[in-house]
């Protein structure tokens, strides 16, 4: 029941409009989803599903909000538009922290998904597989890249374990610099094995002590 108050002749009438307050509420729940939008007045910038984006506010404390587009959706006449976003968490949003075999520009694609207006886009970026990353020859400023999945719930990553490496026995992190052993064909970190950087550019057999 919706009772909506109108002034009729300086008496306060209430008046019940049973129709306009259903056709009212069906329209607002009603949003039309769509494959791609051109933001109006934003420097002409056209999004679609599965595009990456960064929102505004531009970052939270050094971390860019980045965002995976997974639905863009309006009203009937494509107002108040909005994209369904879900979060790229960064390592240090999760429970583990930043660990040193992490990549600096590695993201964990979540299942935490919120709408956002289209409003706060600031621009497109893009986050690519730990394959695609690791082929760049150069790494620009809108380059990330993810292979684990965030459960935000269960604050769980997702594969729980991946190939391991080095005297370490971590993960592959692409930012840092490794050398192939000849005999166990298995990769160590120059600074696992006590090799700096120019040393390494020396060597064109490397045998550990395997
Ligand atoms: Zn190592
Ligand atoms: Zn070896």
């Amino acid at each position: 029941m919706f009772y909506l108050p109108i002034l009729i002749t300086n008496k306060l009438t209430v008046v019940y409009f049973p129709s306009i307050v259903s056709i009212t509420a069906t329209q607002s729940s009603r949003r039309k989803f769509v494959d791609s939008y051109a933001i109006p007045g934003s420097a002409k910038l056209k999004i679609q599903v599965s595009d990456n984006v960064i929102l505004r506010p531009k970052n939270n404390g050094d971390l860019l909000l980045i965002v995976k587009i997974d639905g863009i959706h309006g009203t009937q006449q494509m107002k108040n538009v909005k994209i369904r976003a879900r979060w790229y968490y960064w390592p240090e949003d999760t429970s583990q922290g930043r660990r040193f075999f992490r990549g600096l520009r590695e993201l964990f694609l979540s299942d935490h998904s919120e709408d956002h207006y289209v409003e706060c886009i600031d621009g497109k970026c893009k986050v690519r597989t730990f394959n695609e990353y690791q082929e760049l020859n150069l790494v620009m400023d809108d380059d990330f890249f993810w292979r684990f999945q965030y459960l935000h719930t269960e604050r769980k990553l997702t594969p729980e374990s991946v190939e391991v490496f080095c005297i370490c026995k971590t993960p592959l992190n692409p930012d840092l610099r490794m050398i192939l052993c000849d005999g166990c064909q298995d990769w160590f970190h120059l600074y696992c094995i006590n090799v700096s950087l120019e040393e390494s550019t020396r060597i064109s057999h490397y045998y550990g002590a395997c």
